[in-house]
């Protein structure tokens, strides 16, 4: 009796976990999950990329010493990279195959990143205000309510700490180069990885922003030139970007 009532306990958690989550999002990262270490495989847009992200955010942070918490980490791309930044990162994620393959990996790699299979907006009850830098990238295009994932991170920001998010633009140009393009022609996705529905424009984003405090600092677009290959920080925004914003100081 008491095993059932914790089984349907176990249950009612995990429902409640997974809310604000897509399971045929999250099945699709997880039938590849197995790849995401392979820099030539559907992941290769995230390797080529990070190094930007990467250097951006440190550039505005300084990781040394930051407390960090990676939202979405996937299989730790990002995650791994801000802790050989000197930084303390916790990586967390719903997908259980990209979590294994993060916390393999970083047994070949060394990093030393705390991974956790949980919802973003639990963490934020258990450990509100207590991260210096939280990022969450390339995640709210695939949410149902990425307005919820916002408002978490704001709350598990320390006052005068940064939060950074990347997402998709959401306008004609975008959908021919973000799922047309990149799906379609240059094969650098999987088909059906992006729903164009889903994509978010800048200023909906600084406004869901706005409404929890976190003040817009910057952002940058993230352009690819099909021809050299090449990812780049620019200032058009009109298919990636990327948003700094600070929670004002209490
Ligand atoms: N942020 C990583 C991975 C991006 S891929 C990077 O940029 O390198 C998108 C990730 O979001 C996948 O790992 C997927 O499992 C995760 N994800 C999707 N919905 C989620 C949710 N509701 N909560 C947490 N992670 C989610």
């Amino acid at each position: 009796m008491a095993t059932k009532i914790k089984a349907v306990q176990t249950l009612t958690t995990k429902k409640k976990l997974d809310e604000n989550a897509d399971d045929l999002e999250l099945q699709k990262f997880g039938e590849l999950a197995h790849k995401w270490w392979d820099r030539q495989s559907e992941f290769k847009p995230l390797h080529e990329i990070n190094p930007l992200r990467l250097n951006w955010i440190d550039n505005i942070v300084g990781l040394q010493g930051k407390r960090v918490l990676d939202v979405g980490c996937g299989g730790g791309i990002l995650s791994e990279s801000m802790f050989f930044k000197g930084a303390e990162v916790t990586g967390i994620d719903l997908g259980e195959k990209a979590l294994s393959v993060a916390k393999l990996h970083q047994l070949e790699s060394g990093a030393q990143v705390n991974y956790r299979y949980i919802a973003v907006e639990q963490l934020a009850v258990e450990q509100a205000a207590s991260f210096d830098v939280v990022t969450c990238m390339e995640m709210l295009e695939h949410v149902p309510n990425p307005e919820a994932i916002v408002q978490a991170c704001a709350k598990l920001v320390k006052p005068g700490g940064s939060v950074f998010f990347s997402t998709i633009n959401r306008n004609p140009k975008s959908y021919l180069f973000a799922v047309v393009g990149a799906e379609y022609i240059l094969n650098l996705l999987p088909k059906g990885t992006h729903d164009y529905a889903k994509f978010i424009k800048p200023s909906e984003l600084s406004a869901w922003a706005r409404q929890v405090d976190l003040n817009v600092a910057s952002l940058r677009g993230m352009t690819y030139n099909p021809i050299t290959q090449h990812y780049r920080l620019s200032e058009d925004v009109s298919v990636n970007y990327l948003l700094h914003t600070v929670l004002s100081p209490s």
